[in-house]
């Protein structure tokens, strides 16, 4: 049973590296019928930040991402929130301290601050190990009154790490990775404020809630030996590892972070978090393309498509598709894969987005739909719906020099038979046939044509299908353009 878990430490906006990560767990567990779950590693109560737990769970759901258990949707694993299993990390430390795999430490912080100082002056990394670890206050190294007594205090708890030996782990997209007991410390698993560390309560998590595979940043790469060692304390088996690449900066050395977002203007979180942070869906992504976008970080199907929604992937998605280097964000790409699909999604539907009904409501509400056909093809993202629908607006000026070079042209007796064919018909749409055949035996050139119109009606020679642009207007406010540009030009 594939059984996978996106466990995200509730610090703020869930960061897309980080909704990615969710999107190849979720993927994961589809593709094999498996369990999604959402786990909230909240240890660090310092630095907890109140909100992000709803937040994470809202940007899944707008992605379409439901987890199958979490401390919102349950499940027979829970509780699905770090901070409400400290009962159980109590009873697997206890175990570990029984069995020697791991020992108080009594240290306060400026001993081992000092410790540290030494060691950098002899430029060394400080390590509290195995090499060292006699040397201070600790249950190995106390007798058992001054133990007792320590006990009253503050202390912390650490894995004691055998010298000497190879520790070895598979990443099932970098391979094989070992590493010498003898580089590693004696890492803390439980704090002095009684809650376990990451790192503890992760391992212990993926083996209670029965997990299969762990996907997760590479950025945590580096801890998995160490991950290895509390496994082996337990005398566990370890599930599958898939570190996925980092997603990296549009240009230069680096991690993607807020501040390349802020600097070259593109959201780096899916949801708006508070007044100055706006989100994707925000700024007029629909969830698909994101989701699109954030498979193509660091994956392919191994053909040339690009274009996969959330259904698509949960049947193509596999691991071997994932590389090993970093996946450049590129915000140009995320534009064209949302405006790949605006083009495809229903008028009705996206004339609900408040983006676009907010522009459309100066507009009969029969013609929305036909309205967002006219433009969809054009946005990239609905924030352009704004920009795109002032088309529709009566213009206030007109683009004075390409009116000045439609004047030398004689415009006028074009003019006045878009009036004439306006007026004999129904809909905008039936003038243009007759209008071409009209100018063609008239040897008028059919850039005349377009540029009368496209003036009288938008001020200006931009825009979307002009006769589409005809129709929307309708017969009244076509003729009313026409005579004030006849009036404007005179
Ligand atoms: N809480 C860790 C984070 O937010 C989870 C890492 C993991 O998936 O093991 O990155």
């Amino acid at each position: 049973m594939t059984r996978v878990r996106f466990a995200p430490s509730p610090t703020g906006p869930l960061h897309i590296g980080g909704l990615r990560t969710a999107l190849f767990n979720y993927l994961e567990a589809k593709k094999n019928k498996g369990v999604f779950i959402l786990r909230v590693e909240d240890t660090d109560q310092n630095r907890y930040v109140e909100g992000s737990e709803d937040y994470i769970q809202e940007a899944l759901e707008w992605c379409g991402m439901i987890p199958d258990e979490g401390p919102k949707n349950g499940g027979d694993f829970g509780p699905y929130k770090q901070s409400l299993r400290k009962s159980i990390y109590k009873e697997h430390i206890d175990r570990l301290i029984q069995e020697g795999s791991a020992y108080y430490a009594f240290d306060l912080p400026e001993e081992l601050s000092k410790a540290r100082l030494d060691a950098e002056k002899t430029g060394e990394t400080f390590k509290y190990g195995s090499e060292n670890r006699m040397n201070f206050k600790n249950s190995l190294t106390l007798n058992e009154s001054d133990k007792n007594k320590a006990l009253r205090g503050n202390y912390v708890i650490r894995l004691k790490v055998m010298p000497g030996c190879k520790v070895s782990v598979y990443d099932e997209i970098r391979g094989n990775i070992t590493v010498e007991t003898d580089l590693l410390d004696d890492k803390i698993l439980m704090k002095s404020d009684g809650m376990p560390t990451y790192h503890f309560a992760n391992v212990v998590d993926d083996k209670l809630m029965e997990i299969s595979t762990v996907i997760r940043g590479e950025e945590w790469l580096p801890s998995l030996p160490m991950h290895k060692l509390i496994y082996d304390a337990f005398n566990w088996s370890v599930p599958k590892f898939m570190h996925l690449p980092l997603i990296l900066k549009p240009k230069g050395k680096g991690k993607l972070s807020k501040r390349d977002g802020e600097k070259e203007g593109f959201p780096v979180f899916p949801l708006r978090w508070n007044k100055e942070i706006i989100g994707f869906k925000e700024i007029g992504f629909l969830p698909e393309a994101l989701v699109n976008y954030l498979a193509l970080l660091g994956w392919n199907d191994g053909s040339e498509n690009e274009l996969f929604n959330l259904n698509d992937l949960e049947k193509v998605f596999t691991i071997d598709g994932i590389q090993k280097a970093g996946a450049r964000f590129n915000y140009e790409k995320a534009r064209w894969v949302n405006h790949q699909y605006i083009a495809k999604t229903k008028n009705s539907i996206l004339a609900k987005n408040t983006l676009v009904s907010d522009e459309l409501l100066d507009y009969p509400s029969e013609k929305h739909e036909n309205i967002v056909g006219l433009l969809k093809e054009r946005l990239y993202t609905l924030i352009d719906f704004k920009k795109e629908v002032s088309f529709l607006k009566e213009p206030d000026k007109f683009d004075e020099k390409a009116v000045a070079k439609l004047k030398e042209k004689n415009p006028k007796t074009v003019l006045y038979k878009i009036l004439s064919l306006v007026n004999e018909s129904e809909d905008g749409f039936k003038i243009k046939e007759p209008l071409f055949q009209w100018a063609n035996k008239e040897k008028i050139s059919f850039g005349v044509v377009m540029q009368s119109l496209r003036l009288s009606l938008i001020g200006n020679l931009t825009g979307p299908d002009i006769f589409s642009v005809c129709s929307i207007l309708g017969k009244a406010v076509t003729l009313k353009r026409v005579s004030n540009f006849i009036n404007h030009i005179k």
